[in-house]
């Protein structure tokens, strides 16, 4: 009676010890600074901070939800952390590029609560390291076509950026895909008949994609379709917003989807699936120059070599990287090291090229 009394006692310091030690060790996950209604789904996956596999959180199933949409697991949404969602979290992680523990760390969770692009994740190869390419199933490459046309929706527009500004911003979007592969861009005003049709649309609009209010999912494409939500604030100039989220940063990373590529693990990739807020994220990265080269080849009328300052962005001038067949060499800071696309010889050479 007295061993029962003290093994009870033993399990009730047990308990407590475990609620006490539950409740100061989940790392809080910074919180997205929302002035007005953020997404309620997007906003409670904070709840779930270092779930593991065998918990069962009211939660968890919306989760699911969204793995699934992007592609990481098929329909079964249950509250319990199983292994198929033990599945979806590790390859989310690979995917993004996170450290890959499995569990929904902090780090997971606050990628899985930021703003990003709706389009699955799910790409013909998997690679985990680079760009991506949808298979032509998916996304059709524009063959045979030298000059692409798009058109903007007369009725599903926005009215607080003025029509130029935003022709201005997806002239520049477009222009950036063009500058590094043989294709061309033109605005035409017929939208029934344009190749590419451009709109903002809000909640269920038609296409199986609806989006979800405000932040959440911001945009999406389909091979001749570039959507906007719009539900978000889309800001032009004024990019450090609080409130706001870049045209020009989300279009140039949606033509990337319309002309065939996925998504890229690489961050600093246009197609790096989400994107932090008060950033301007514009200006192709060597990751998707790679990419779109590899399924269109090169601009033939720009060639990019060592003393070339020309730049993936159009205006120029930066955030460069220059390259021709022999070397991958930089006109901007950053580190070799972390390049995946260079052998250890090139990193050397980069380094050398840095120091001159
Ligand atoms: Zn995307
Ligand atoms: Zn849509």
């Amino acid at each position: 009676m007295h061993m029962i009394f003290l093994f009870n006692i033993f399990v009730i310091v047990f308990l407590l010890q475990c609620v006490f030690h539950a409740n100061t060790t989940v790392t809080p996950i910074s919180p997205l600074n929302h002035n007005h209604n953020v997404n309620a789904t997007w906003h409670k996956f904070s709840e779930l901070v270092v779930a593991r596999k065998g918990a069962k959180l009211s939660g968890l199933s919306e989760l699911k939800k969204y793995f699934h949409r992007l592609g990481y697991l098929n329909d079964n949404f249950t509250d319990t952390f199983d292994d198929t969602l033990e599945t979806a979290v590790l390859n989310y992680q690979k995917k993004l590029g996170l450290p890959i523990t499995g569990t929904l760390d902090s780090n997971t969770v606050t990628e899985i609560m930021t703003p990003r692009c709706g389009v699955s994740d799910k790409t013909i190869d998997n690679l985990g390291s680079k760009y991506t390419i949808f298979s032509d199933f998916d996304y059709p490459k524009w063959d045979n076509q030298t000059e692409i046309t798009y058109a903007f929706s007369t009725k599903d527009m926005i009215n607080y950026l003025s029509f130029d500004d935003i022709q201005d911003v997806l002239r520049r979007s477009f222009s950036r895909w063009a500058s590094v592969t043989p294709l061309k861009f033109k605005e035409v005003d017929d939208y029934g008949n344009a190749d590419i049709k451009i709109g903002f649309y809000e909640g269920d609009h038609g296409d199986g994609q609806p989006f979800d209010g405000v932040l959440g999912f911001l945009a999406h494409a389909f091979p001749r379709a570039l959507h906007f939500d719009d539900a978000e604030t889309w800001v032009n100039i004024d990019y450090k917003s609080k409130v706001g989220v870049d045209l020009e940063s989300i279009a140039t990373h949606e033509i990337g989807h319309v002309l065939g590529l996925g998504h890229s693990s690489v961050e600093k990739a246009i197609m790096y699936p989400n994107f932090k807020r008060g950033v301007k994220k514009a200006d192709l990265n060597i990751d998707d120059v790679e990419g779109i080269q590899k399924i269109y080849g090169p601009n033939p009328n720009k060639a990019f070599v060592e003393s070339d300052s020309s730049s993936y962005g159009p205006e120029g001038g930066r955030s460069v990287v220059k390259w021709n067949n022999k070397s991958l060499l930089k006109n901007g800071k950053r580190n070799p090291n972390k390049n995946p696309f260079l052998d250890e010889c090139q990193k050397k050479q980069v380094s050398k090229v840095d120091k001159d």
